[in-house]
């Protein structure tokens, strides 16, 4: 039977390989001693977390933040010996799945250290204590119990809620970890993510686990100017017209002709994770030629404004530049929101 080849998307996100590695090797030697993990939770933040495992191992990465086993699976076949660990620790329901994967559950819980203390088989696990934050992590009045509970314990870590501020909270969480951890030994200890690393040495421990910066996000304005856009996103033009003075562009006329103008029609929307808040305020490139968004984003098309006897046809592509920390200010979103959000019809690409 002859198979059909596959119908080239019109939108493409381009991934740039030697963005992320230099991203992660500035990380690396922000950590100092210690080394340097990747937090790939959420498909590598929306890039695709195959590629970003396997470009990083080959760079030298050897420890991968996953949240969920089902994104440990996904990894299973990429990531090198022993390099997974699982944020979300442990369900009942996740103990076959853990039986076949070569990932270290992150305990949370009591029930989860008595539930890998049956069924983990003396495997290696890692411990989370909530130091502050009170999301997910063992109570630092749990950590004589988890002691005594006869685990391998690699990693005990613990998690900065205002890492990316200059409150007194980041000291109270370190202070109190560094309480914490005389009563838990363990292999090796970690606390920072991308903005804690930045925080300096006394939040590097034994291990980093940035995430947001590896993928272009600037976590502290100290690293603007060191790191690197990763992801930018390409379209196709597929209709060019003569928009004459006086009329509208795009749903609710939100944009006048001030004079005749050509418009191109380019295949990406909101679905796509280029937003609303982005109508006529984003911009395209083609080439060196810079092309103002018009009218409103719509779900699967927006609308650009050429300039004069600009060649620019139907078929083209454009690039939508995506300074992270400059698309967060346009359109209120974070930057995590930002990354995570690039939709599924985009065809992804490392050059
Ligand atoms: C997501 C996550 C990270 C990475 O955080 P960034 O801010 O993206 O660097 C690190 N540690 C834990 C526990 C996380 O959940």
């Amino acid at each position: 039977m002859a198979t059909t080849p596959p119908n080239p998307a019109p939108l493409r996100l381009r991934l740039s390989r030697d963005a992320l590695v230099a991203n992660w090797r500035f990380m690396a030697a922000q950590s100092g001693t210690a080394a340097c993990g990747a937090a790939v939770k959420a498909n590598g933040y929306g890039l695709g977390a195959p590629d970003v495992v396997s470009i990083l191992a080959k760079a030298g990465c050897r420890d991968f933040f996953v949240a969920t086993w089902d994104e440990a699976m996904q990894l299973a076949s990429t990531a090198p010996p022993g390099s997974m660990a699982v944020l979300h620790g442990l369900r009942h329901g996740d103990i076959a799945a853990a039986a076949q994967i070569d990932a270290r559950p992150v305990l949370n819980t009591m029930g989860q250290v008595k539930l890998w203390r049956d069924a983990g088989q003396g495997r290696a696990c890692d411990i989370m204590v909530d130091t502050g934050m009170n999301r997910l992590g063992i109570s630092p009045g749990d950590v004589g119990s988890v002691a005594s509970a006869g685990l391998n314990i690699d990693t005990v870590m613990t998690h900065l809620a205002s890492a990316d501020d200059d409150g007194p909270q980041n000291e109270a969480q370190r202070a109190l970890f560094a309480a914490v951890r005389r009563n838990l030994p363990a292999r090796r200890h970690s606390i920072a993510n991308s903005a804690g690393i930045l925080l300096g040495s006394d939040y590097h421990a034994d291990l980093t686990r940035p995430g947001l910066a590896l993928y272009g996000g600037v976590p502290r304005a100290q690293a603007a100017g060191y790191i690197t856009p990763v992801a930018t996103p390409e379209a196709q033009i597929l209709q060019v017209r003569r928009v004459q003075a006086g009329e509208h562009v795009g749903y609710n006329a939100t944009w006048t002709a001030q004079r005749d103008t050509d418009v191109a029609t380019v295949n990406l929307g909101y679905a796509d994770g280029y937003f609303r808040a982005f109508s006529n305020a984003g911009h395209a490139l083609m080439g060196d030629k810079h092309l103002p968004v018009i009218g409103r984003v719509s779900m699967d098309l927006v609308t650009l404004a050429l300039s004069p006897h600009s060649q620019i046809t139907e078929g083209d592509w454009v690039a939508f530049p995506y300074d992270l920390p400059e698309m967060s200010k346009l359109s209120g979103l974070s930057q995590y929101e930002l990354l995570t959000s690039f939709g599924q019809r985009f065809e992804r690409f490392w050059v």
